[in-house]
């Protein structure tokens, strides 16, 4: 199993994830996190770096625990998580994020992270209570049992861009499988606790002013549980651990939004394993790029994943054309003297240096039936909490692309009117 996807899982996932994730591990090499390939170690480079610090690295960030997440770190025995027991105690006590659904970041911080994008790996105010920098290693102190973002992020990919599609699939269905159990978990435990729905980027005073929840609120969340907030995420965690596999593949991976999701991970995983390339490739127009001397330095799919290209072969992938078919265009070139070999192809494609015309970027750069999977899976939860929209907020669904499909996604799962979804209020904690 330790070759297998299944194997990388936090261990409550590895008993109830599907047949697909006994397929072999996608593995990272070029993120070495042990020596973080991010920070100033004296490394060249053609371009002035603006790299992550080394007390931080990319761990600038609050995580939001799924309830049985927090209940598995609690009740994990081993020795090496005392330290993380001990940090995600402190949070409960201090009823920061601490929800029957979630132990989340601070509500504040959440709208710091909409705009936050320069300071990440640099910004030490952002650093996640759970990262350990007094740890020579400097690392995270409840690894085993982290959530989605943090199990799928990388900085650097080493199948380039079909690596970096996997992830943020990876990360979706992640997302949507801690969505659904939050809410099973809380309501088999005790169906009289309230999740709580936060206007949208709207900031209570104990928000701003970095104050706990007033105490009224808190018990109308929490009901019988204030003060034994961990029993609840243990109880939670011993639930979602005693559920068949049949009975989270009906609840979780056969719903319309799940098989969606698990769809695009698998489609995603065979794009990676069979390095399928599209029949039509250009040079990508949104590449950012810094000419220096005879190099070109661009930054495609990852602002993290910049590199040099020889200024010659900049040019040469600037003569491929949108009317003609891949080997259209090499046997033109071909033709002109100019021989690119089937490696130099692959490199280019993973690396987004050559892209499928009118490709959009990163993951924005979906073929339609994803899109067309996303929208179906939004109406199915439409449809399951009994809400139903207006011609305003279907346009926005038209006109919505992943991104913003998995937020509405999201946002539906928690939400009992069209407002919260498309309108003023936010489902509050559940936000990524
Ligand atoms: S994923 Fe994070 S810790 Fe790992 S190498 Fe990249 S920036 Fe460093
Ligand atoms: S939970 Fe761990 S991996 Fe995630 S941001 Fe915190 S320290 Fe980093």
């Amino acid at each position: 199993m330790t070759d297998s996807l299944r194997g990388t899982l936090p261990p409550v996932y590895q008993p109830l994830f599907g047949q697909f994730f006994d397929r072999p591990k996608v593995v990272e090499t070029r993120a070495t996190c042990d020596n973080c390939v991010m920070c100033d170690s004296g490394q060249p480079s053609p371009v002035p770096m603006e790299y992550f610090r080394s007390d931080t690295k990319c761990c600038t960030y609050h995580p939001q625990l799924p309830n049985y997440l927090v209940g598995a770190i609690l009740a994990d025995p081993a020795p090496e998580m005392e330290e993380g027991k001990r940090r995600v105690r402190e949070q409960i006590e201090r009823r920061s994020g601490a929800t029957p659904h979630w132990l989340n970041r601070p509500r504040k911080m959440s709208l710091i992270l909409l705009g936050y994008g320069d300071a990440f790996g640099r910004a030490k105010s952002l650093l996640c209570p759970y990262f350990n920098g007094d740890d020579p290693a400097a690392s995270c102190t409840i690894w085993r049992h982290r959530e989605a973002v943090c199990m799928t992020y990388y900085c650097k990919y080493t199948a380039g861009k079909r690596g970096f599609d996997f992830w943020v699939s990876f990360k979706n269905y992640l997302w949507h499988v801690q969505r659904t159990l939050v809410r099973f978990a809380a309501q088999a435990v005790d169906p009289t606790v309230v999740e709580p729905a936060f206007k949208k980027h709207q900031l209570t005073l104990e928000d701003i002013e970095d104050l706990p929840p007033k105490d009224s609120d808190y018990a109308a969340w929490w009901k019988s549980w204030v003060g034994r907030e961990e029993e609840f995420y243990v109880r939670c965690w011993e639930w979602v651990k005693s559920i068949p596999q049949r009975q989270f593949a009906l609840n979780v991976d056969d719903t319309e939004a799940g098989k969606g999701y698990l769809g695009d991970l698998v489609a995603k995983y065979e794009h990676l394993q069979n390095r399928i390339l599209p029949s039509r490739l250009v040079r990508n127009a949104r590449m950012s790029e810094q000419h220096v001397g005879d190099k070109v330095v661009v930054t495609t799919y990852h602002r993290y994943d910049s590199f040099a290209l020889d200024k010659d072969l900049y040019e040469v992938v600037g003569m491929f054309r949108p009317s003609e078919t891949l080997e259209e265009n090499l046997a033109r070139l071909e033709a002109e003297g100019i021989e690119l070999a089937p490696e130099l192809i692959e490199f280019l494609y993973v690396t987004g240096v050559l892209v499928e015309p009118g490709a959009r970027p990163s993951s924005e750069n979906v073929d339609p039936a994803t899109l067309k999977a996303k929208r179906s899976a939004l109406a199915a939860v439409l449809r399951a909490r009994k809400i139903t929209i207006d011609t305003r907020a279907l346009e926005k669904v038209e006109k919505a692309g992943v991104a913003m499909l998995d937020q509405l996604i999201e946002r539906a799962a928690t939400a009992t009117t069209a407002a919260e979804i498309f309108g003023e209020e936010e489902p509050g904690a559940t936000s990524p």
